[in-house]
């Protein structure tokens, strides 16, 4: 799988532009992080990376092809996309829910088969919530609604899953639980994942390559280690940032404290 985004550039109307030169050439498997401050960009990259908002200039491309060259169904078969996690008071069965994701398989008003509900349970598996599959998605806590979410987005067999923001509005160990099925389906699955995240820890925890949005609208991409620097942070945020390596028994993690000049 291939990703790549060419001299993208976009503006709301007449406004500024908000992207100005974005270039990346994503090779999976594994994860991309997008990281910026607010306003920097990464929803609306989201979009134009996906074909919702067209590109001003530039363009995306999926294993070479620009996406504008796919049908609806066949890009969506191939690219499974994760919304930021609203739970609602659904009155859908996890798998209820996570059967909706087959829409791309099926028919206009086609009803799912045998081999819908197994994808199904296979998707719940991958992401270990097997058990809640007849739980309302209203009864279900937030870490396991994301989950379900993620399942939802499984079940087309995707090469490429874009995330937004999926372990926002999670307590700590949820975040952990999400960010580690994604890295395991990325690992294990051979899948690869673009994430937007708010979290500078986490895009060196899980993954490869970063792409960090820049004020002026231009991002810079590469080897996550060499992208999350003290000096790129500093740029992008507007603030000063420290990056310290800490030992756990297991591994080494790397923490990245923001600092507000004392006055
Ligand atoms: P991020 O996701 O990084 O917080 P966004 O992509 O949401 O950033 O927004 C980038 C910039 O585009 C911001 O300045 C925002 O105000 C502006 N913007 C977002 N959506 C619209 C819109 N529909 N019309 C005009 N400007 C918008």
């Amino acid at each position: 799988m291939n990703f790549s985004v060419r001299g993208g550039v976009f503006r709301y109307g007449r406004d500024k532009y908000v992207l100005n030169g974005v270039d990346f050439s994503f090779d999976g498997p594994g994860i991309l992080a997008v990281l910026g401050a607010n306003g920097a960009g990464k929803t609306t990259l989201m979009k134009c990376m996906l074909g919702l908002m067209p590109w001003t200039q530039g363009g995306s491309f999926l294993n070479g092809k620009n996406i504008r060259e796919y049908g609806q169904k066949e890009f969506w078969k191939q690219v499974g996309y994760v919304p930021q996690a609203k739970q609602s008071a659904f009155v859908y069965t996890v798998e209820e829910m996570v059967v909706l994701g087959r829409s791309a398989h099926l028919g206009a008003f086609a009803q799912p088969g045998k081999k819908d509900w197994e994808m199904v349970d296979k998707a719940l598996a991958e992401v270990g919530i097997s058990h809640l599959k007849q739980k309302l998605c209203s009864r279900i806590s937030g870490g396991e609604y994301q989950l379900a979410v993620i399942a939802r987005a499984l079940v087309t067999d995707p090469a490429l899953l874009v995330l937004d923001e999926p372990e926002s509005n999670l307590d700590f160990k949820n975040q952990m639980i999400v960010l580690e099925v994604l890295r395991r389906l990325c690992a294990d699955g051979g899948i690869s994942a673009i994430i937007n995240t708010h979290y500078p820890e986490h895009a060196v925890d899980i993954s490869r390559k970063s792409l960090l949005m820049m004020p002026d609208g231009t991002a810079r991409y590469g080897d996550t280690a060499e992208i999350i620097t003290e000096h790129n942070l500093q740029e992008a945020f507007d603030i000063p940032v420290n990056i310290r390596t800490v030992s756990l028994p297991d591994r080494e993690y790397t923490c990245v404290v923001p600092e507000l000049p004392r006055k």
